[in-house]
């Protein structure tokens, strides 16, 4: 079972953190090991996810999309009819309801294009608990929309003026505020990133998503599907999906990353592919970096996915080849997105095109008796103005 009691997933995860952190981490992963074995609130939590988060999601047959790639049949896992439109909220939720059931008031996010901040103020809201939530300056100026959202949802907005004023240093301001504030907050973090237990945390809330899938799969075609494709940004609607099949080798798992504008320095966010060893939110794990170890930048069309780490979980399944890691380019997701779009009448958050266009090369190349169920990890309409001022290839 992993991680192993240190927090490691092989060579991979543990705490590279501040001394004055560890004391909150302990009492968090102490907490949720409780809690696990505790009926009330793992009812609790199914409640949520059922009546408010609008659980299960449906297994849905793309078979206008299926009928035009030939070869295998395209399922979706539709994750982007939950609440607040993508799988995001079975975390927020989650993390919500365990820190209230240690008696804390207060959450704390750090939020890039804003979509986990508007998901953290969301849980927030239903559960009565106050919110803080950091955001670059920069990043809070492209996506105003989402700040206008956490605001009125009743959080308070930080908005970062320090360095790059991106998700880097909303994220430093964050773990400044949690390690003040420990003893009334909580930090919710939005991926499987991030010191232990956190990617264990944000797998393991995520993996409703999988756990839901073996059923509807089963019942709907009496096997196992032959591949799961997810998206990987920091890899928690991979690791969710995946997490309930890592004991089943006949089921392929594939995660898809950005490939920007193509494998150059600067261009995008294929962290499995470049990256290498470093510490990046305090695990060690796989990271984008330059030739003096600097954090590199990155590229992506799509928000969710222009990160340059990854959770510890995904750099040791890449290791062992439970996983398999590919990437999609910018124009090829694009060309996905409207795919789905005028095939299915299902307009995808761009990330969620990129599991998508790796699913479309996938398909023609296996047998009409084979299956690929791609992770539709969220809806398009947060990117519906951007993919508008993109000339159509
Ligand atoms: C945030 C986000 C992602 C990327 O995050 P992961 O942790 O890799 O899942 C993917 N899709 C959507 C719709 C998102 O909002």
């Amino acid at each position: 079972m992993y991680p192993d009691a240190r927090g490691y997933f092989g060579r991979y995860g543990g705490r590279f953190v501040p001394e004055t952190l560890i004391p909150a981490l302990d009492e968090i992963e102490k907490s949720y090991r409780k809690l696990q074995e505790d009926d009330r609130f793992k009812s609790q939590l199914a409640a949520m996810l059922k009546d408010y988060a609008g659980r299960p999601s449906p297994l849905y047959f793309a078979s206008r999309l299926s009928e035009k790639l030939g070869g295998a049949r395209i399922f979706l896992k539709r994750e982007d009819l939950n609440h607040t439109g993508s799988h995001k909220i079975n975390n927020t939720l989650g993390q919500a309801l365990l820190a209230r059931y240690m008696g804390k008031k207060r959450l704390i996010a750090e939020t890039g294009a804003g979509q986990h901040g508007v998901a953290t103020a969301t849980a927030a809201a239903v559960l009565g608990m106050a919110c803080t939530v950091y955001m670059g300056a920069k990043d809070a100026e492209r996506q105003k929309l989402n700040v206008f959202r956490m605001q009125m949802l009743g959080a308070e907005v930080v908005k970062v003026a320090k360095g790059s004023q991106t998700l880097k240093d909303a994220s430093n301001e964050a773990f400044r505020d949690f390690i003040r504030s420990f003893e009334y907050s909580h930090m919710v973090i939005g991926s499987v990133v991030g010191p232990h237990p956190y990617p264990m945390l944000v797998r393991d809330f995520q993996s409703v998503i999988g756990e839901e899938l073996k059923e509807q799969f089963v019942q709907k075609e009496g096997k196992m599907p032959d591949y799961i494709v997810a998206c990987v940004g920091g890899g928690s609607n991979a690791m969710g999906i995946f997490y309930p099949f890592l004991s089943l080798p006949e089921v392929k798992l594939v995660g898809v990353e950005a490939g920007g504008k193509g494998l150059l320095p600067g261009c995008h966010g294929a962290t499995l592919a470049q990256g290498r060893e470093g510490v990046l939110h305090g695990a060690l794990s796989l990271l984008l970096q330059d030739e003096h170890g600097q954090v590199a930048p990155t590229h992506s069309l799509s928000a969710g996915l222009d990160y340059p780490g990854v959770g510890p979980e995904h750099a040791f399944l890449k290791e062992t080849g439970r996983a398999e890691y590919v990437y999609i380019r910018d124009e090829e997701a694009l060309k996905a997105f409207y795919e789905l779009s005028r095939l299915e009448g299902i307009i995808p958050a761009l990330e969620s095109a990129h599991a998508l266009a790796y699913a479309c090369k996938l398909a023609p190349r296996l047998r009409p008796d084979q299956s690929i169920v791609v992770n539709l990890s969220g809806r398009g309409d947060k990117d519906v103005e951007q993919v508008a001022g993109i000339k159509e290839v």
